[in-house]
């Protein structure tokens, strides 16, 4: 075996044990080639690590980037797989190490047999390293940089300078199937990515109130489905109109009600669209008293008229934690663009913060419910990016 410019994909090993690691490991490469797809690359799995190989160089910064992404990935390093014998690992050793500065060996054994010690692959390579660049120099407690050995058990080494960190969780598909009720505010997108952190592959749907709402508030959720699909995996936004459910809420209904009800209706709709799409639940960004509608009692009236259990992973968070997040999931600038949602068409000056159930029941029986949950139904929209 020949010596080649790797990139080394350590997963988060834990999740990957027992009965399920096959499955586990079989949704991790396919999401891997997903994450691949339009650059050549090979994708070899050997002794507990997934190596990149043979890829275009090129594109390694996009192929880092992309990997980044990608749930279930511990960390990765860009590197040199070698074969296990001294002479190859010192070459390689020689390409990663720095030009000067201070510096520290760091070597990993998997393979007992090795017949050197890691400590004293770290005293040769190290001392060999020095000999040959007078600018370096070993600092084994706070080293400028690092040369890491990996020792595998396959008769490779693998020779690399830094640790990148991943974006951890488990492999989206792995946790099932929920639908997101995205907005095209802060909090959604980052409701689906926590989900998607965990397993869970993530479906979209959004309401719409044209022509109170434009299209370019629907443009605007379309981006924010195709930085989320980076993450999440699926590539489709469903979409519905709720204007003529505003428009009968607004004629017949108590203003103070207006987003309790309406919040209803998309309750009502996102389960129908969920049967469809064969997802498990309902997901949406709502976290704790952020809002009028985020009480107790506005989540107990929504949950009230769905089965499906509602996810939602924002629930604990404060506002600036949530925009923290979407600023590192790059949402952030697309979601603070100034375009009008929806709930903001027909606000009421003082909504229901308690409604109760009863009047809340009272109320939503002066409209016909079910043909107003079949016409938006009939009139969905699917958008592929
Ligand atoms: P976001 O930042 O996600 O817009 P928000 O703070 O504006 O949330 P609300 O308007 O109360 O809060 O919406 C709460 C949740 O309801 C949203 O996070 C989203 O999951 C869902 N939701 C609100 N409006 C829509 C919409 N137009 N289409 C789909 N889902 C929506
Ligand atoms: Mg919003």
């Amino acid at each position: 075996m020949d010596t080649e410019k790797v990139i080394i994909i350590r997963y988060a090993e834990i999740h990957l044990k027992g009965k399920n690691r096959g499955y586990f490991e079989r949704v991790f490469s396919v999401n891997l080639e997903r994450a691949l797809k339009g650059i050549r690359h090979e994708l070899h799995r050997t002794s507990g690590r997934y190596l990149v190989a043979k890829f275009n160089e090129d594109f390694t910064d996009e192929i880092m980037a992309r990997l980044s992404r990608v749930f279930g990935v511990h960390s990765y390093s860009l590197g040199l797989s070698v074969p296990a014998e001294m002479e190859s690992i010192y070459s390689a050793a020689k390409t990663v190490a720095p030009e000067s500065g201070t510096f520290k060996v760091d070597t990993h054994r998997a393979d007992k047999k090795f017949p050197r010690t890691s400590m004293e692959i770290n005293a040769e390579i190290g001392g060999r390293l020095l000999a040959e660049n007078p600018a370096l120099k070993v600092d084994v407690h706070a080293p400028q940089s690092h040369v890491y050995i990996d020792v595998r058990e396959n008769g490779t080494a693998l020779v690399f300078g830094k640790f990148y960190e991943g974006a951890g969780g488990m492999p989206v598909g792995t946790s099932g199937k929920g639908l997101l009720l995205i907005s095209g505010g802060i909090d959604s997108p980052v409701a689906g990515y926590m989900m998607a952190k965990r397993g869970m592959s993530v479906d979209y749907l959004h309401f719409h109130s044209y022509p109170y709402t434009n299209e370019q508030a629907k443009d605007r959720v379309v981006e924010l489905g195709k930085l989320l699909s980076r993450y999440a995996g699926t590539a489709r936004l469903t979409t519905a109109s709720v204007t003529h459910i505003q428009e009968e809420i607004h004629k017949k209904c108590a203003a103070e009600l207006n987003v309790t009800l309406l919040r209803r209706f998309m309750f009502r709709i996102a389960e129908r669209v969920a049967e469809k799409k064969k997802d498990q639940c309902l997901i949406t960004g709502e976290s704790l008293g952020q809002v009028a509608s985020q009480t107790i009692e506005g989540i107990t009236s929504s949950n009230a008229v769905v089965k499906l259990p509602v996810l939602r992973p924002l629930v604990g968070f404060d506002k600036n934690e949530i925009i923290a997040l979407s600023k590192k999931i790059g949402t952030y600038d697309t979601s603070v663009l100034p375009f009008e949602d929806c709930c903001t068409v027909f606000l009421p000056e003082f909504p229901a913060i308690k409604p109760k159930l009863s009047f809340i029941e009272e109320e939503e029986g002066k409209l016909d419910i079910e043909a107003l949950v079949e016409e938006a139904v009939a009139a969905l929209e699917v958008i592929e990016f």
